[in-house]
């Protein structure tokens, strides 16, 4: 990786300094206000641990939610730090209910406190406008910035790119490196046959990533709502399914210049609608009812991605097969994570990325059976579509 990471720090330029870092707790809270998935606040632990074991105190800063640019309770950090404090037994950690005034600066200097949790950002106007003034009292709080948030730096915001021009060093964290490393390799050298498996709902959401995959994949298996554009780009009857009519076109042109890399389903889940499961029916591509929606891969098609994902040295997964949250029409998601699990154990890198494609493969318990899931829907496919993102483009080159 081209940038610097906690790693390549000096012990003099963490031992008694504060470690201003920027984390990703955009965590789901539930009705009680609990945390009810803590993947992200997990992920940043071992940047904290680190930085701890080298003498450094560290200020922890994030955004939770969309509070529209002023404090509301229900997107308060606190019930996150509580948690934090809860998985991190060997260190005090202390909320402060401030972010960028003199409160927030005293508690930084403090050296009770072993971990520091900021108030959200985004209760501060300053923060999506990237504002100057705010990226500086920002900086004052840290003597190092470390942006461990990867699934933030797709956005150009004062926490996350603007403080780094005001303090230095300004460097990634560990989920930071490891984030860019899996998706970078992937991209600039992967090992072949290298195969993408899209899918998700719309093809307009996905054109960056299919072109700038499309040139690197040996091969690339299209799935979910997506096919259904595709299909009708070749002429075939595709009923209900979700098509978007103005795609149409470009899904031939994509056809005609992938040759023989786009791969298609040759059999579809099909029913009435979503409330009419039971009369899910498997059918051939070219025999989609007219008055049915496709939902689903069919099992001929699970069984073929499956073969391709099998004989593949990487795979990218971005994008469910089908409408998974309504059984069972998550079976040909559930086919491809688990083609994706067993590619990994032969040896092949497997990566998803895609808050969706995530959320099926956790449902599964299959994450730690993948060579990396992305902490960062946005920011993954941002990245995979070859955009610079900002929260990383800021950060000290090596
Ligand atoms: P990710 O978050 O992994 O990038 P997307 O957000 O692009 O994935 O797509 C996920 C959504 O696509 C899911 O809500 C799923 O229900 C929907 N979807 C997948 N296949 C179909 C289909 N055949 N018809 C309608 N919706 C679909
Ligand atoms: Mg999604």
């Amino acid at each position: 990786m081209n940038k610097r990471t906690i790693r390549d720090l000096g012990d003099d330029q963490l031992r008694g300094r504060r470690a201003l870092v920027r984390v990703d707790f955009n965590v789901p809270l539930d009705d009680a206000g609990a945390v009810s998935d803590d993947t992200r606040i997990r992920a940043a632990i071992p940047t904290i641990e680190a930085l701890r074991a080298r003498g450094a105190r560290v200020i922890l800063v994030s955004h939770l939610g969309r509070p529209k640019a002023k404090p509301e309770p229900e997107y308060s950090l606190a019930p996150v730090a509580r948690h934090l404090a809860r998985l991190m037994t060997g260190a005090r950690v202390t909320f402060v209910a401030s972010t960028n005034d003199a409160a927030a600066v005293a508690a930084s200097q403090d050296h009770t406190g072993d971990v520091i949790v900021l108030e959200n950002t985004r209760f501060l106007p300053g923060e999506e406008k990237n504002d100057t003034a705010l990226a500086k009292a920002l900086a004052s709080l840290g003597d190092v910035f470390v942006n461990d948030a990867f699934g933030s730096a797709h956005r150009a915001h004062a926490s996350t790119e603007g403080v780094a021009h005001h303090l230095r060093p300004a460097v990634a964290g560990l989920l930071m490196e490891r984030e860019l490393e899996y998706l970078g390799a992937a991209l600039s050298n992967p090992g072949r046959p290298f195969v993408a498996v899209l899918g998700g709902a719309k093809i307009s959401g996905k054109i960056d990533v299919i072109e700038r995959l499309l040139p690197k994949v040996d091969r690339m298996l299209i799935g979910g709502a997506m096919a259904c554009t595709f299909f009708k780009a070749t002429g075939v009857e595709t009923g209900r399914s979700l098509v978007e009519p103005d795609r149409v076109d470009m899904a031939r042109e994509l056809l005609q210049r992938g040759g023989g890399k786009l791969v298609l389903p040759t059999d579809a889940r099909v029913a009435p609608s979503l409330d009419d499961a039971s009369a899910c029916r498997e059918v051939a591509r070219n025999a989609i009812p007219a008055t049915m929606a496709m939902f689903d891969i069919g099992r001929r098609t699970e069984q073929a991605f499956g073969e391709s994902i099998a004989a593949a040295k990487t795979v990218i997964w971005n994008g469910p097969m089908g409408v998974f949250e309504t059984p069972p029409f998550d079976r040909g998601t559930n086919a491809v994570a688990l083609a994706l699990a067993d590619a990994t154990k032969r040896g092949a890198t497997t990566i998803v990325g895609g808050g969706d494609s995530a959320a099926a493969v956790a449902a599964l318990g299959l994450e730690a059976q993948m060579s990396h899931v992305s902490t960062g829907g946005g920011a993954s496919l941002e990245f995979l579509e070859g955009k610079t993102l900002p929260g990383v483009a800021a950060l000290d080159d090596k």
